[in-house]
């Protein structure tokens, strides 16, 4: 909570993305609590689980303080003959996640984002901090918090979470590139498996501070 109080008040501006995974909900809560008001920023790419769709549309309802934004990249046909996500999942991610998150991002210029995203989430998470510089200061509050404590955060407070989660869908994105994960595999194992690939590049390229 401090640093979600020491963040509203350094970048009022602050926007968060989410895509409503038990980090970002317990995140919207803790945020809400402290007195955010702000934008919470989802990107439909247009492949997302309807119990995802279901847990936004269930997250607005319960803080209306907040402005939940939906944005999409308009794809209604795949312009490349097929389901891109089975042979470039580079390319699918960039043009129906990345591109719509990052010409918003232009647009609105904030000077921060609040991320979710937590150390014990995967291995390439390990080194996580509060703060992440790159093309703009993102502050991760929950860097520290293992999943045992988000799980037991939300039981506490009763925080609408996907019910995917339960099913062992620890970690939620589209469901072509989405599956359970097994017991002893990192929260986000089920993510792009076969694929050579463990984040969806929004995140590349910036460091620690
Ligand atoms: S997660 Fe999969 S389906 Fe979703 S945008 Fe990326 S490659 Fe496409």
């Amino acid at each position: 909570m401090l640093v979600i109080r020491w963040a509203l008040e350094n970048y009022p501006d602050l926007l968060m993305p989410s895509g409503f995974n038990l980090n970002g909900v317990v995140l919207i809560d803790l945020a809400a609590k402290a007195g955010y008001m702000g934008e919470v920023v989802f990107v439909d790419t247009g492949y997302h689980f309807p119990q995802t769709l279901q847990t936004r549309d269930r997250l607005k309802e319960r803080y209306p303080q907040l402005r939940f934004v939906t944005l999409s990249a308009g794809l209604e046909e795949e312009p490349w003959g097929e389901e891109r996500y089975r042979s470039d999942p580079d390319g699918c991610c960039a043009v129906r996640k990345v591109a719509p998150l990052r010409d918003y991002l232009a647009l609105k210029r904030p000077s921060a984002l609040l991320n979710a995203r937590s150390r014990d989430q995967a291995s390439t998470r390990a080194f996580l901090g509060f703060l992440e510089e790159g093309e703009r200061l993102r502050i991760n509050p929950l860097a520290y918090w293992t999943r045992e404590q988000l799980e037991a955060y939300a039981r506490e407070h009763d925080l609408p979470v996907n019910p995917l989660y339960a099913s062992g869908f620890l970690s939620i994105g589209c469901w072509p590139c989405t599956r359970a994960v097994r017991p002893g595999e990192d929260a986000r194992a089920g993510r792009w498996e076969g694929k050579g690939k463990t984040e969806c590049g929004l995140w590349m390229g910036e460091k620690a501070l």
